[in-house]
């Protein structure tokens, strides 16, 4: 069996450490809310540039419609599905690209409906990526929790504690591909671990680690480098920008 190096144990085990700490506090989390593939890749086109309550309501306009599948999306006149994505913001380009979206589920879907599972994740995901506004974040949401992939989802709150944790380097914080190889690496590629990991992360920026970050009770605080001004925060009500 190939011997783990020493670097790459160390940094597992961080990573890994940052995993338990954060379960240890928040519980056993469990993402995507959703019913089905469809509407998990519904909400992960309508998640961007918006928060998560107004994407439930335009995913209930569309319940209430009985258009939670592709083909009912996709027979709906234009004008009408952008009323019903009113509420998730930018609702004209989210039409166009949720419309690109399940084109490309139901040319995969059509004839077998497990059409999608026969495919390699890579080539899953170059497509993913070739449709008009998709990016990385928003494939490789569906790639993990539609369609059960071990890809890890990298996010604004993802990338911010990295770099305040140092996990990288600044500008390999910033590269998308670099951090999530980072995890990639460092975390043994398991949905269940990669869909638990993200939803912790998500937790812990919403609750802690915003644009001003609230160290002092955060279960990460542990993890800071020595050399961070963070450590300071010794008081609950004490930020800094
Ligand atoms: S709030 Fe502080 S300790 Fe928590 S993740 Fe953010 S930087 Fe780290």
């Amino acid at each position: 069996m190939a011997k783990i190096s020493g670097d790459v144990s160390r940094r597992r085990n961080t990573a890994m450490r940052y995993f338990h700490a954060l379960k240890d506090h928040f519980g056993d989390l469990h993402w995507w809310p959703a019913n089905s593939t469809v509407e998990v890749i519904i909400g992960a086109v309508l998640t961007q540039n918006t928060n998560w309550r107004n994407v439930e309501k335009a995913i209930g306009n569309l319940a209430d419609r009985r258009c939670l599948d592709a083909a009912a999306i996709l027979a709906l006149p234009i004008s009408e599905l952008e009323q019903l994505l009113r509420p998730s913001g930018y609702f004209r380009i989210k039409t166009q690209r949720l419309r690109r979206v399940m084109e490309w589920y139901a040319q995969h879907t059509r004839t077998d409906r497990d059409a999608l599972a026969k495919i390699p994740t890579p080539e899953l995901r170059a497509e993913l990526l070739a449709i008009n506004g998709v990016g990385p974040e928003t494939a490789d949401s569906i790639l993990l929790y539609a369609l059960q992939r071990p890809i890890f989802v990298i996010d604004a709150y993802t990338r911010r504690i990295a770099q305040r944790h140092a996990l990288l380097p600044d500008d390999r914080c910033r590269d998308y591909h670099s951090l999530q190889q980072y995890f990639h690496q460092h975390v043994p590629a398991q949905v269940g671990t990669y869909n638990k990991y993200h939803a912790l992360i998500v937790q812990t920026g919403k609750h802690f680690c915003g644009p001003r970050p609230q160290c002092t009770h955060c279960p990460l605080r542990e993890f800071l480098p020595a050399s961070s001004p963070l450590r300071r925060l010794d008081w609950p009500d004490q930020t800094v920008a």
